[in-house]
């Protein structure tokens, strides 16, 4: 199946073809049709399987002319709200739709001026938008296209009220569609009451990262983290990649350690101001940094491009981030790396991760590197040896893998 299969408007394809995508990905071919049939649809999709464009495309389509407010996007952060307007700009490219973006941490003036200028769609945070609409500047009373995007971000990060607040705004005869990269018991709850018969769109098993990734677990003694984070970096041909902390103090210690050793490197957090952030992503992708330093909430389902490795300094703490983490590379059919250092505190954690993604993961040990025991490192015998890409293709990384015992 082509684009000039899914029904798409003339200027939606024309956009496209500009925007260089040739094939539909699995999503876009599932989504699209029933999407643009005016069904409710719940898609269960990891970022970086083309999931923004199943819903963008669509709405690009659907609303062709100008008029009023109907179409509305809920992010649960800026940077992807930003992420997909500019999906949507592109994709509007050639009508005379007018696009929004809202969200909080800035002044009020720039949006609410677009707000007067009159929108079509409006990509939003859900905090913003109720002030918005509590200050009498914004009704959602014509909305006839909601997406709930990234949903379940928006429960870990406690938006469900806003969300629900948001949905009962909007018009009762509506189109709804929830997207998710996992869908928990909330979700169903959720979509269970904000959608009519929906239809679900599942692309690939569900809670799995994304197939492309070459997965790996580095156990490490505690003490030795950082050491083996660098050795990792300097035995790794990588062009860019992201190192995931826990917490936003962790991601600056982290970054201010590699800017000593001479990496290219930014952190990404929260506690960083909106340009801040913005020029961290910038000059991350357009390669000015190539190490960006991240904490979950700052980095969940941007889109990066490019990106060859993902090195997990941290384990996650909830279960879902890895799939949210290992999402960042491997985007749309390209290859990456993910590697998890990981510690003997962090073995619950491992388990529950292998658990929720049904497989278990390589364990890996660095060639030539002065390991401190650790009780991880003596597992070895007598386990099953996982068997993996000895190299990765990309030169040092080898040495042996080991399984450990459950
Ligand atoms: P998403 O999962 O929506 O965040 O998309 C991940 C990346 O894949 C983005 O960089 C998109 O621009 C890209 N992408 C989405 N759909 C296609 C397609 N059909 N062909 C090529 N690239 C795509």
């Amino acid at each position: 199946m082509g684009f000039d299969d899914l029904q798409l408007s003339d200027d939606a394809r024309l956009a496209v073809q500009a925007a260089g995508y040739i094939t539909p990905t699995p999503i876009q071919e599932q989504a699209i049709p029933p999407v643009l049939a005016g069904r409710d649809v719940i898609g269960s999709a990891q970022t970086g399987t083309g999931k923004t464009a199943a819903f963008t495309l669509p709405m690009a389509t659907r609303f062709a002319e100008p008029g009023a407010f109907r179409g509305l996007i809920v992010e649960p952060t800026r940077e992807l709200a930003l992420q997909v307007e500019a999906s949507l700009q592109v994709f509007t490219k050639f009508s005379p739709l007018r696009v929004g973006v809202m969200y909080g941490g800035v002044g009020y003036g720039a949006q609410t001026e677009k707000i007067r200028a009159g929108m079509d769609i409006w990509v939003a945070t859900p905090g913003r938008l109720l002030d918005f609409i509590e200050r009498g500047d914004l009704s959602l009373n014509k909305i006839e296209m909601l997406v709930l995007d990234e949903a379940d971000r928006l429960l870990d990060m406690g938006f469900l009220p806003d969300v629900r607040r948001i949905i009962n705004q909007c018009p009762k005869e509506r189109q709804t569609l929830l997207f998710s990269a996992t869908i928990a018991p909330e979700i169903q709850s959720l979509a269970k009451w904000a959608l009519k018969d929906p239809l679900t769109v599942q692309i690939g098993r569900q809670n799995a990262p994304t197939d492309t990734v070459e997965h790996a677990l580095f156990p490490v003694a505690a003490a030795q983290k950082f050491e083996l984070l660098l050795a990792l970096l300097d035995r790794t041909e990588y062009k860019s990649v992201i190192i995931f902390c826990r917490t936003k103090m962790g991601a600056d210690h982290v970054a201010s350690r590699l800017l000593s050793a001479k990496h290219k490197v930014i952190a990404l957090h929260s506690d960083r101001s909106q340009r801040e952030r913005e020029e961290a992503l910038l000059g991350f992708r357009e390669g000015r940094y190539e190490v960006l330093v991240a904490t979950d909430i700052a980095s969940r389902g941007l889109d990066i491009s490019g990106v060859t490795h993902v090195i997990n300094f941290d384990v996650p703490e909830h279960t879902e981030d890895y799939v949210h983490r290992i999402g960042r590379t491997g985007r749309a059919h390209a290859e990456g790396d993910a590697f998890t250092l990981f510690t003997a505190e962090d073995t619950p954690f491992v388990a529950s991760i292998e658990r929720f993604i049904a497989r278990v993961i390589p364990k890996r040990r660095l060639e030539n590197f002065k390991y401190l025991y650790t009780q991880l490192l003596s597992l070895k015998e007598n386990d099953p040896v996982a068997k993996i890409r000895v190299g990765g293709g990309r030169g040092a990384i080898g040495g042996y893998s080991f399984g450990v015992r459950r």
